[in-house]
């Protein structure tokens, strides 16, 4: 089943059921907290936090999330992408623990013949929150699942919060076993690889008052309103209906990954450190496609520092594969063909899209050539003189000469197998950041010794200031 049909019966499924179906928020949406939605709820949060009246009673969705977490795990386990998105269906004072329970269980294990996912009960486990018997006793006795698949866990894995006084209260989760080939027997406890999350339910229920830890909070009471809000994770779904290992291969990435196979010569599924660049190609050029669709450009902090990172993996990733021409250009419009038909704005807007990626390659292109034989070197002597770590020194003219971003110097030594001395580079970057500060402080107050200047403006006139054009295409 591809990923859009997925998508749409869960749309229908729930339409069906009274809920007010509600658009992808933007990516970068306007919050604070957060450098981008990381699940299907924040958009609710004025509704859930009950800030502002829900101006519908249920709702659904698919919303775009990037997690920045997960952005390690990316390629090495089977389930997290970078850039996911999550069906979610809410209620806002409406139904709760028994309707959402029934829903998801309904929605997945119907036959896809009407409108379902057809999961069969046999592969299906669920979890619950510790003292919610409630929750336990609908698996069980409503639903039909065998206690020895209903596990209760603690409260980091099954109790949610957010704010302070705000609301809390437990969750339950739907897993599949993926068989014996994913890892050893005994549900989610034992393996969440073998026994994978699809489905959260949350069920906002208590209102917890100040004080406490992350733990052990008070309780102040029930809540005058409950909500409900879950996430189903589509990708992971779809890899599961489409029959493959892991979400990289599903038909909304498989054809990147094929593409940069085919660009390196490096073919997919021999195991070891291809296949994870390979996915890792896969997913990053999808959320970096995702994220600069929504408006996000390169930069040097915050969202754009993010854009900027998985740009700047997906090209290392590609030079590490052993293709050393541009390829951002070509993988991008693979992506757009994976994702227009459910995005359409990704094709509407490709040519901006693409100049913003080819435009970065080239730039981190200069700096790759530049820094990589300095690195290079500063291992080689680092190895030489018997240490285990590159000097924060080296971290440091690297970052600040080449224009290497730490994590790139981090993720480049631990490929030759050293580490870096991050206090050390953290150290020096401080005192740049201070000698800055001082200089600033100096010229405003007139301390500075500015007569250099004074001459220049005396014999030339008033200089125009050119380094935004000249220089910005090479800023790190
Ligand atoms: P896991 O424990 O497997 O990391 P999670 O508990 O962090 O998942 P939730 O925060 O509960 O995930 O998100 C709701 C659903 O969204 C999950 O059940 C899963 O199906 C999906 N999901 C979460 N993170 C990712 C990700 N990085 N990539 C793809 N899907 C995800
Ligand atoms: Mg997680
Ligand atoms: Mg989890
Ligand atoms: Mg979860």
């Amino acid at each position: 089943m591809r990923t859009a049909e997925i998508r749409r019966r869960f749309l229908d499924f729930f339409a069906q059921r009274g809920h007010t179906i509600v658009d992808s928020a933007p990516l970068p949406i306007d919050d604070p907290t957060l450098l981008f939605v990381n699940a299907g709820m924040v958009p609710f949060k004025p509704y859930l936090l009950g800030q502002t009246p829900a101006p519908y009673p249920r709702a659904a969705s698919v919303q775009k999330c990037v997690r920045t977490l997960d952005i390690d795990d990316v390629g090495r386990t089977a389930r997290h992408g970078s850039f996911f998105q999550m069906n979610g269906n809410f209620s806002f004072g409406d139904y709760f623990k028994a309707e959402a329970i029934e829903y998801a269980w309904e929605l997945i294990t119907r036959p896809v013949a009407d409108g379902g996912y057809g999961l069969p009960e046999s592969r299906l486990w669920v979890s619950v929150f510790h003292e919610d018997d409630e929750a336990a006793g609908i698996w069980r006795d409503r639903v039909g699942v065998s206690p020895d698949r209903i596990v209760r866990r603690g409260i980091v894995d099954n109790y949610w919060s957010m704010g302070v006084p705000g609301p809390c209260g437990p969750s339950s989760e739907i897993f599949i076993d993926r068989g014996p080939a994913y890892g050893p027997d005994g549900g989610p406890e034992a393996d969440e690889e073998r026994f994978m999350e699809l489905w959260n339910l949350v069920f906002m229920q208590f209102e917890r008052g100040p004080g406490g830890g992350k733990k052990d909070y008070p309780i102040l009471g029930e809540l005058p309103a409950k909500n409900i809000d879950t996430g189903m994770g589509l990708e992971r779904m779809a890899f599961i209906l489409q029959g493959m290992d892991n979400l990289y291969e599903i038909d909304e990435t498989r054809p990147i990954l094929e593409r940069a196979a085919e660009l390196s010569g490096r073919p997919y599924g021999r195991g070891g450190d291809t296949d994870v660049r390979l996915r890792v190609v896969a997913d990053h050029i999808r959320t970096a496609l995702m994220i600069v669709t929504d408006g996000v450009v390169p930069g040097n902090e915050g969202r754009p520092y993010v854009l900027r990172r998985i740009l700047r993996r997906s090209v290392r990733a590609m030079r590490l594969l052993g293709y050393g021409d541009p390829a951002l250009g070509e993988l991008f419009a693979v992506a757009r063909d994976c994702m227009s038909p459910s995005y359409p704005e990704v094709a509407a807007d490709f040519d901006r899209i693409r100049e913003v990626a080819v435009a970065e390659e080239e730039a981190f292109d200069r700096t790759l050539k530049q820094g990589t034989g300095i690195l290079d070197l500063a291992v080689k002597d680092a190895k030489a003189a018997g240490h285990t770590r590159l000097s924060g020194a080296s971290a440091f003219k690297l970052h600040d000469t080449y224009g290497f971003p730490i994590d790139l110097t981090l993720e480049m030594a631990a490929e030759q197998g050293l580490e870096v001395d991050r206090e050390g580079f953290t150290a020096l970057m401080a005192e740049q950041r201070r000698r800055a500060k001082a200089d600033a402080q100096s010229r405003k107050t007139g301390h500075g010794d500015m007569s250099v200047y004074r001459r220049v403006l005396d014999e030339h006139g008033p200089t125009k200031w050119l380094a935004y054009e000249t220089l910005a295409t090479d800023s790190r």
